[in-house]
């Protein structure tokens, strides 16, 4: 069947085979790995506002759980399928592995469009959910945590389900709870400060000076937010642009100043969604060009922390020759005809699920702090987090080294490489 014609498993699946022939994966073992190892649909009943019950599907599917618990968010959308959250769950396997965190790969999700709930109906949904999965997660067995259409809210509702049903308090059952409820500091910026870490490790290997550096930005959400603040205060680098989807115009825009951007003044003007205040931009200096413009720009990186497929082969030629780093703060921004392109460019491309790892492995830490009931100040989680992902990163180098490959296909040698490694010890293969 063509790629393009794939769904989202199959592609997970494609992917998968790809590699595991490249890096001679025993065709037995990687029979085992093609398939998720428990995959839970069900129904979950909900009495909405008007008395009525209105019945929603659920799904949860833990892909491994060789290396520990599995771990993924909990997505509701409208156009969620058991298929997607098949290839995020095989997808979260490779991206704990890589990181070295000793959990496997799940993902859950309902088939649900969240801004049609009121707030009560949220809440018996998510109770529902966790009512119908309970027996089959838990802090030894699977932890969820929030993805799209999900908040910490939401965790703290489930959470406390959970608890309910267990018979005691128990934290650590869920991730990316509200501070207060076990919650863990530095969650929020995780994921753009472990990006910015894992540049820093690249522009070292490549001989760059960060201060002299200026990068380019697609997006202004939580990842791009954080990756702009990390860049100019750890780096001392210059971001010359972000950019955002408009809502009120139903078009994104760059915002870009000569002198680099301000990503702390413009966080003030930003909105929920990562929309920035056109107007009060403008007033400030900033000029709103078009969408793709932060691409062409000037710089020594990209960091693309918007939406999957953003660096394409339609607007990969538009790259700036100074461009020497891709890091890939959003999962899947670059698309396979545009990443041959990066390799022929010789353009060092930091892979998805190593550069923006930061926040899954803060995750890993939220579970930490909440079995010991002991919880790390702000610089002490930061700090742990640059050390993970920075030997990630070096594991990953080191392999692409060695085995003269491109920085992708390093990143899953380690991690299929590591998963395997778990499934040899414990006897499975
Ligand atoms: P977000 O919703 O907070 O922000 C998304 C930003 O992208 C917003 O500023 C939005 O306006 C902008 N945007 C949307 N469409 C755009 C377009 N066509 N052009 C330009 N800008 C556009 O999302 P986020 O949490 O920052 O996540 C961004 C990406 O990073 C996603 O791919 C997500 O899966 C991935 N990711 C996020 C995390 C995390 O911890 N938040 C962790 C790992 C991966």
């Amino acid at each position: 069947m063509p790629v393009n014609q794939l769904n989202a498993f199959q592609m997970a699946q494609t992917q998968f085979d790809g590699i595991a022939a490249k890096i001679n994966i025993d065709p037995q073992v990687r029979e085992v790995l093609r398939y998720p190892a428990r995959e839970f649909r069900f129904q979950i009943p909900v009495r909405m506002d008007n008395g009525k019950i209105q019945v929603f599907f659920g799904f949860r599917v833990q892909h491994s759980d060789a290396r520990g618990p599995a771990k993924g968010g909990i997505r509701f959308a409208s156009n969620e399928t058991l298929d997607t959250v098949r290839a995020l769950a095989m997808w979260m396997t490779w991206k704990c592995a890589v990181a070295d965190i000793p959990l496997g790969g799940g993902k859950g999700g309902v088939v649900v469009d969240p801004s049609t709930l009121s707030v009560g109906e949220k809440e018996r949904l998510c109770r529902g959910w966790i009512d119908a999965v309970w027996h089959d997660i838990g802090p030894r067995v699977d932890v969820p945590a929030p993805d799209v259409g999900t908040t910490p809210q939401m965790m703290a509702w489930m959470m406390d389900e959970y608890s309910k049903l267990a018979g005691h308090y128990s934290p650590s059952a869920i991730t990316g709870k509200p501070l207060g409820v076990g919650g863990s500091l530095g969650r929020t910026e995780a994921t753009g400060y472990g990006v910015v870490d894992t540049i820093r490790e690249a522009m070292k290997h490549l001989g760059m000076k960060p201060e002299k550096t200026i990068a380019a930005i697609q997006g202004f959400g939580n990842v791009a937010q954080y990756a702009a603040i990390a860049y100019i205060k750890e780096l001392r680098g210059k971001v010359i642009c972000v950019s955002c989807y408009d809502r009120n115009d139903q078009v994104s825009y760059t915002y870009s100043r000569k002198d680099g951007i301000d990503p702390i003044f413009l966080q003030s003007i930003t909105d929920q969604y990562g929309t920035i205040d056109q107007a009060k931009a403008k007033d400030a200096g900033y000029t709103a060009e078009e969408a793709e413009a932060w691409i062409a720009k000037e710089a020594d990186v990209l960091i693309p922390s918007a939406l999957e497929g953003q660096i394409n082969s339609d607007n990969v030629n538009r790259i700036h020759p100074r461009v020497k780093i891709v890091a890939e703060g959003a999962n899947g921004p670059v698309t396979p005809e545009a990443d041959e392109e990066l390799k022929k460019r010789s353009i060092f491309d930091i892979p998805d699920f190593l550069c923006n790892s930061g926040g899954v492995i803060t995750s890993y830490f939220e579970g930490v702090q909440n079995d010991m009931n002991y919880y790390w100040d702000h610089p002490s989680v930061l700090r742990r987090l640059d050390q993970k992902i920075t030997k990630a990163f070096h594991d990953v180098l080191e392999t692409s080294l060695e085995r003269n490959m491109y920085m992708r296909e390093a990143a899953y040698t380690v991690a299929i490489g590591r998963v395997v490694d778990a499934m040899e010890w414990r006897g499975w293969i």
